[in-house]
């Protein structure tokens, strides 16, 4: 099954917005969308998706200070876990709050939303054919703070623990340009990433002192 997968860097903090999109039924997801709005149009059009939902990963300003003006062109659902959905209740009647498990139909690719809270309690991944986009959660040789008002570093050893059972062919697109590789294989990220080698081999204490915590 095809997939169309853009990742666009915007603002000054290096944001990955996603576009995923089932290139047949032109059918597309926004992930994330903030900073530069025009840009994320722009790229919907080049391509000629049409934008059915938006899925954020977590509800911190640098992913989500582009939703209401997406809503303005696009009167399209928001998928957000509901933990963190009190930060979007501004969106009312487009706000879904969702769980871990629930499946979004993108044309005819099915996305799943995997809950892993750590960074904030209602971080979410979405993982479709064999991508995870991952947020703030895992970054290509990181991953995310653990030392904000609603982070919690042992939930993010689970939750990391939780992407290391996904399969090895999975790649992951992080919310962030931290690293030189925009995207990179699971497989990869389990030995080189410290953050995840840590939490999948290790016990908790391991990874808490590798956090500073
Ligand atoms: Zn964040
Ligand atoms: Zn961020």
């Amino acid at each position: 099954m095809g997939i169309g997968v853009k990742q666009i860097e915007l603002g000054p903090l290096a944001n990955f917005i996603y576009l995923i999109a089932d290139p047949v039924a032109r059918d597309c997801a926004v992930v994330d969308p903030a900073w530069d709005v025009p840009e994320i149009s722009k790229a919907l059009a080049e391509n000629g998706w049409n934008l059915s939902k938006i899925i954020i990963t977590h509800n911190h300003p640098d992913h989500t200070n582009g939703v209401g003006r997406m809503l303005k062109a696009h009167d399209v659902p928001v998928y957000v876990h509901r933990a963190d959905s009190y930060a979007l209740r501004e969106f009312g009647k487009n706000v879904r709050s969702s769980e871990s498990g629930d499946k979004i139909r993108i044309g005819a690719l099915e996305a799943t939303l995997l809950h892993t809270p750590g960074h904030t309690e209602g971080s979410q991944c979405l993982w479709v054919e064999d991508r995870l986009v991952s947020g703030d959660t895992l970054f290509i040789g990181g991953c995310g703070r653990v030392d904000l008002p609603n982070s919690d570093p042992e939930k993010m050893y689970r939750s990391l623990r939780k992407i290391a059972t996904l399969p090895d062919k999975t790649l992951v697109f992080p919310g962030h340009h931290y690293a030189e590789a925009r995207c990179a294989p699971l497989l990869g990220e389990k030995g080189g990433n410290p953050y995840l080698k840590v939490s999948a081999t290790r016990g908790l204490e391991d990874f808490l002192s590798l956090v500073g915590m």
